[in-house]
Formats: C-alpha cells, sequence, structure tokens
C-alpha cells in the first residue's frame, strides 16, 4: 500500500540535493571553523559560504545570520536574546496566544526568572490578532513583540509588516517567528519591518538540526549560549558548517520550487482536499483564516472523533497525519491555539491537519480522502 506523508509542518521531505551537500560538506570540512589551520580554514570556507547563501536568499547581509541547531533554539535565542538586551526600563513583552511553545515559553522564562512581565495578544475565531488590541497593549515599559508570520497548526498568517510598523514607531523590538514561511515562499526580511525572525531547515528539505536567526544590523542581542566567540559573540560553541551547507541547498532548491504557480497548485489541491473531506465526512468543521493561511495547510475537527484515534486510524491506512503540532505529541491537553481560537475543549481535542508537501499528486488527493473518510467511520464506529 502506498503512504501518504502529509505531515509537512513537522517534517519537510529531505531534499537529496540538501542530504548530498551535507555528506560533501562533513567530508571537506574536517576542522573546526575557528581553527586558523588548513582543515579549520576549509570548514570555515564552508560556513561562510553558507551564510552568504543564506544572506543572498533573504536580502540580508551575512553578519545578519546566526546559525543554530533549529527554529526552537533561534525563537529562544531572539526572543531572550531581545529581551536581556533591551533597555532595563523596558521589561514587558507581548506575544500572541498562537505562538509556538518555542516563543510563548521563552516569555515564560523571562518573566519567572528575569523579572519581565507578558501580555498575551488574543486572537479572533480565525486566529489572527487584531492591531488595536496590539495597540493598547505595547507601551513604553514594552522591550519586546513576538508574533509569528504563519501558524503551524492551522495556518493563518498573522499581519506582520503591520505589526512592525507599530512596534517601530513605538521604538520596540519585533520578532517574528517565520518557521513556516521560510523555503516555502520569498521572505525578504527588511520588507517586514522587523528586528529579528527565526526559520527551521528541517521544514523546507534540510537535514535536521539546522537553523537561523536573522538579526537586523545594529540591534542588540544578549547571547544564550556562553563560553565561546563563534557567531560573532552571539552563540558560543562549535558551528556545524555540513548542516549549515545543507541548509543553505534546501533554502535555494525550495525557493526555486516554490515559485508562485507551483503555491498556486498546493493551494487549489488544498481546496480540492477540503471540498472532498466536506463531502464525505458528515459535520467537519474547518479551522484558521479562509484567505490569510498558508498555502499548503488543511486544519479540521471531526466532532466525535479524538484526534489521537483518528491518527492511529490513519496511520493504518497509510496516511501520515497531526493533531496540530508535533511538539505536543504525548500531552493530552488539546491544543492552546484551537482553544484561544475560542473552541470548546472537546472540539479541539479532535483537530486533524493535512500539511502537504510538493510530492502528493492531483490524482492522488482523491485516494487520500477516500482512505480517511473510511477512517472516520471506523474511528466513529
Ligand atoms: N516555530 C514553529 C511555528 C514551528 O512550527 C516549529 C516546529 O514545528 C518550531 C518553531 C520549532 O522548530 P524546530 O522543530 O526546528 O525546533
Amino acid at each position: 500500500m502506498k503512504r501518504y506523508y502529509l505531515d509537512a509542518n513537522a517534517h519537510a521531505p529531505l531534499l537529496p540535493e540538501a542530504a548530498e551537500a551535507y555528506v560533501v560538506a562533513l567530508r571537506a570540512a574536517v576542522g573546526n571553523p575557528s581553527s586558523t589551520h588548513t582543515e579549520g580554514r576549509a570548514a570555515r570556507a564552508i560556513l561562510d559560504q553558507a551564510r552568504d547563501s543564506v544572506a543572498a536568499l533573504l536580502g540580508a547581509r551575512s553578519g545578519e545570520i546566526i546559525f543554530t541547531s533549529g527554529g526552537t533554539e533561534s525563537c529562544n535565542l531572539g526572543v531572550l536574546g531581545l529581551a536581556l538586551a533591551a533597555p532595563a526600563s523596558r521589561r514587558h513583552l507581548i506575544c500572541s496566544a498562537v505562538e509556538h511553545h518555542a516563543v510563548l515559553h521563552a516569555c515564560e522564562h523571562l518573566r519567572q526568572h528575569h523579572g519581565f512581565s507578558i501580555s498575551i495578544l488574543p486572537v479572533d475565531n480565525c486566529g489572527r490578532c487584531s492591531l488595536d488590541a496590539l495597540k493598547s497593549l505595547a507601551g513604553e515599559q514594552t522591550a519586546l513583540v513576538s508574533v509569528m508570520s504563519a501558524n503551524n497548526e492551522v495556518g493563518t498568517r498573522q499581519p506582520v509588516a503591520e505589526i512592525g510598523e507599530l512596534c517601530r514607531s513605538r521604538g520596540i523590538l519585533f520578532h517574528t517567528d517565520a518557521v513556516q514561511c521560510v523555503g516555502r515562499e520569498p521572505v525578504l526580511v527588511h520588507n517586514l519591518a522587523c528586528d529579528a525572525l527565526s526559520a527551521s531547515g528541517h521544514k523546507f528539505g534540510s537535514v535536521p538540526g539546522t537553523g537561523f536567526l536573522w538579526l537586523k544590523s545594529g540591534v542588540a542581542l544578549a547571547p544564550v549560549t556562553v563560553g565561546g566567540a563563534q557567531e560573532n559573540q552571539r552563540r558560543a560553541g562549535t558551528e556545524n558548517a555540513a548542516a549549515a551547507a545543507s541548509l543553505a541547498t534546501a533554502l535555494e532548491l525550495s525557493l526555486n520550487q516554490h515559485q508562485a504557480p507551483d503555491r498556486a497548485r498546493m493551494h487549489d489541491q488544498i481546496e480540492n482536499l477540503w471540498q472532498r473531506v466536506a463531502q464525505s465526512v458528515p459535520s467537519v468543521i474547518r479551522n484558521g483564516h479562509p484567505e490569510q493561511r498558508l498555502d499548503n495547510t488543511l486544519s479540521i475537527c471531526v466532532p466525535g472523533a479524538s484526534s489521537e484515534d483518528v491518527m492511529i486510524a490513519a496511520d493504518l491506512e497509510g496516511l501520515s497525519l497531526s493533531s496540530g503540532s508535533a511538539c505536543m505529541v504525548g500531552s493530552a491537553l488539546p491544543s492552546h491555539v484551537l482553544l484561544a481560537m475560542g473552541l470548546g475543549r472537546e472540539l479541539a481535542s479532535c483537530a486533524i491537519r493535512f500539511s502537504l508537501s510538493r510530492e502528493l499528486e492531483e490524482d492522488e488527493v482523491s485516494e487520500v480522502v477516500a482512505r480517511f473518510a473510511r477512517v472516520i467511520t471506523r474511528v466513529k464506529g
């Protein structure tokens, strides 16, 4: 039986070229990039080349790219690093209610251990923050606003350009978690009016354990790891040059692949999937914003069919699905994103997310829907 992998928001399929770039760089980068001997300089050259290439693809400067071990570390570094470097008179943070835990827990850490207060920006029933709410929360003591570019569970995009302008006009730093956008669509950092942006390589076909923080030139950042001068004093620890090479290759390739016609194709595929699911599964509900959303994401709730039961039965039918966030697997709690959007706990515990990569063919959508309808019939029994 052919399996359908429909969980790209958790982990995108590894691009063969990115795997190859990793292996080639691993063999070539035999020294420590901080060493001055020939082997060290070879590793440094690979790292520098990867940094230049990532920066060019984002319209950034090379020195603005800080390589990390992934999206979580990047979000931690963005939130903790910016907040702790802000003036002592600014000890207030704002983040949206639908942020990934990489941001939410970093804010909570600042509250518990560094005396910050936090305001949570509410979202409407489509998962979108209101600018008016932000205007009333953002004050002279606010150090940092962190709002994601698009949500990993329901796909809703946030008005990041407007949020950035508002923050800038009030002298507040702005970090955006763009983990679900970078590598899927063109992201030009200077268009966003933000100070820092997080990305994760394994969401766009790199080997896992790669990511970066883009930090605007001149913005102060307190390091979170200490013990070395790497990444221009902003992230201590020996750099993984091979992982950076894989990330740079994956970013270039996926941006070439995800051109506008391709994204339109994926958008149509998701709409087709939704139309067919709505016809075959009684009382199914769609979550997220009708227009302002990721092209590849469909989040639904099937009342009476718990996410866990559906995922297990779907796996047996050859469908790899998710309830929303892979980071919450093993947790019995319903999604904080769906609760923030106003869903009841019972309905929120019936969420299923389809997140497509480029691998699904047009004529395979009906097969996916037929299997999914069988799964629901079995689960509801
Ligand atoms: N932020 C968002 C929006 C995500 O979707 C994820 C992972 O799913 C992360 C952060 C964490 O990224 P990583 O898995 O690379 O640590």
